[in-house]
């Protein structure tokens, strides 16, 4: 039987959760407030909320706006790739008024939806916003490693280091794919942001990865409320968790849980230009 264990993680000072979607309906409109005071308990320092769409994004600025913490990306999903030109207006806005980051965009081919071309169109238009407000940008990529490097390693030798020389231009989020393709994203400018599904036993390409990529380049994330992490694994996903993630790649790497807490929000801070 899975074991369940229903109580608050142990702290980790400065956690960073690099992407959540706390701002879901239904799943946190109950206890938002609880949630987040759940994660500041646990020691994180900030959360990024990452938006889908227009409405999304907007609600991500709402939360922003509410406390230092949090921040927001704004960005349309590939799943919502079909309604760029309704959402296309709408995005522009959210970035222009204020984000820390355009996302989460790319390309999604796990399962029906828009086109590849659909998606990819959607992406590229998104790239260009995040170089014209000079901001990094958030990536999704499922069952599409290969375009999805392809259109990547062009963008980046097209607009070069765009945010300053020593600047990453962009994360992957949930990063999916293996040791080596997670070596070329970094030098083409990106972080490796690793999720909680890295706990999974099974899931070694994901540990081959959290062990290969330098902790200089790493995030850490949850994506809440989806992929909890071990021990929690069955509930609801929440920033809180974060730490877990933390611990286990530092079992995973032979350093400090507090290592890989302060290097990844460090990243994150130089990532998003936090203060
Ligand atoms: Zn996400």
């Amino acid at each position: 039987m899975r074991q369940r264990i229903d109580r608050d993680p142990a702290p980790l000072p400065g956690a960073f959760d690099a992407h959540t979607h706390t701002w879901s309906t239904p799943e946190f409109d109950a206890d938002y407030d609880a949630v987040m005071a759940r994660a500041w308990a646990a020691g994180l320092g900030g959360v990024v909320e990452v938006g889908v769409d227009t409405a999304s994004s907007e609600q991500c600025r709402a939360l922003a706006a509410r406390d230092a913490r949090v921040h927001a990306a704004v960005g349309l999903h590939p799943e919502h790739a079909g309604r760029l030109a309704e959402e296309r207006d709408g995005i522009a806005r959210a970035a222009q008024a204020g984000a820390i980051a355009i996302g989460e965009i790319g390309l999604d081919f796990s399962r029906p939806g828009p086109s590849a071309e659909q998606q990819a169109a959607a992406f590229r238009w998104q790239l260009d916003l995040a170089r014209q407000h000079r901001l990094p940008v958030v990536v999704h990529a499922r069952d599409a490693d290969d375009a999805c490097f392809a259109i990547l390693d062009e963008w980046s030798r097209h607009v070069g280091p765009y945010l300053g020389v020593g600047r990453e231009v962009g994360m992957m989020h949930c990063y999916a794919g293996d040791a080596t393709l997670a070596a070329h994203y970094v030098a083409i400018g990106f972080l490796i942001s690793v999720p909680g599904t890295v706990t999974f036993p099974n899931n070694l390409r994901g540990q081959e990865v959290a062990r290969a990529v330098p902790l200089a380049r790493m995030l850490i994330e949850t994506d809440s409320p989806y992929l909890t992490p071990a021990p929690h694994r069955g509930r609801r996903n929440e920033p809180a968790y974060v730490v877990e993630t933390a611990r286990f790649v530092a079992g995973l790497r032979g350093c400090s849980p507090e290592e890989v807490v302060r290097t990844t929000a460090e990243n994150a801070a130089r990532l998003f230009d936090l203060g």
